[in-house]
């Protein structure tokens, strides 16, 4: 599989997990907040809660790190902010389209080259697509040659 297909995939399966989490389009806004739930014996926890105020984590409770730090993490990755990264990504992936350019080497002949990018000499997939796919590496199907 190429590069930019693979990517495609990646996108792909992000936008079925963040639709999984997410139950309602008007709910994909989530917020980190101190917790007005039993706090369980300590000072303060944390919850996060979507747009639509339905507790999604009532009780964010990492055993080895801040509270608050997590709670944080998790609303700032929330499904609205996911489904923004996929748009942005399949916007890249439609722009770092291959073209055929004419190969400057003694073979002749063509070679793919990136529509935006125009690298010397040609190089497909692009430097973008690849820096695109770095965050996927830990996926099944990832080559290392496509790393930048
Ligand atoms: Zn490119």
């Amino acid at each position: 599989m190429e590069l930019a297909q693979w990517l495609h995939t990646q996108v792909d399966e992000d936008e079925r997990i963040v639709q999984a989490a997410s139950w309602a389009d008007e709910a994909n806004a989530w917020h980190a907040a101190p917790s007005p739930y039993d706090t369980w014996g300590k000072d303060e926890r944390w919850y996060v809660e979507d747009a639509m105020e339905e507790g999604l984590v009532t009780h964010v409770d990492p055993k080895a790190s801040d509270d608050e730090g997590v709670a944080r993490h998790i609303a700032e990755w929330d499904p609205a902010r996911v489904l923004r990264e996929i748009d942005a990504k399949r916007q890249l992936l439609a722009l770092h389209r291959p073209v055929q350019q004419r190969s400057t080497g003694s073979g002749g002949g063509t070679i793919e080259d990136c529509q935006v990018c125009g690298h010397f000499p040609a190089q497909y997939p692009c430097v973008t697509l690849r820096l695109l796919a770095l965050p996927y590496a830990d996926r099944p199907g990832y080559r290392e040659e496509w790393r930048p």
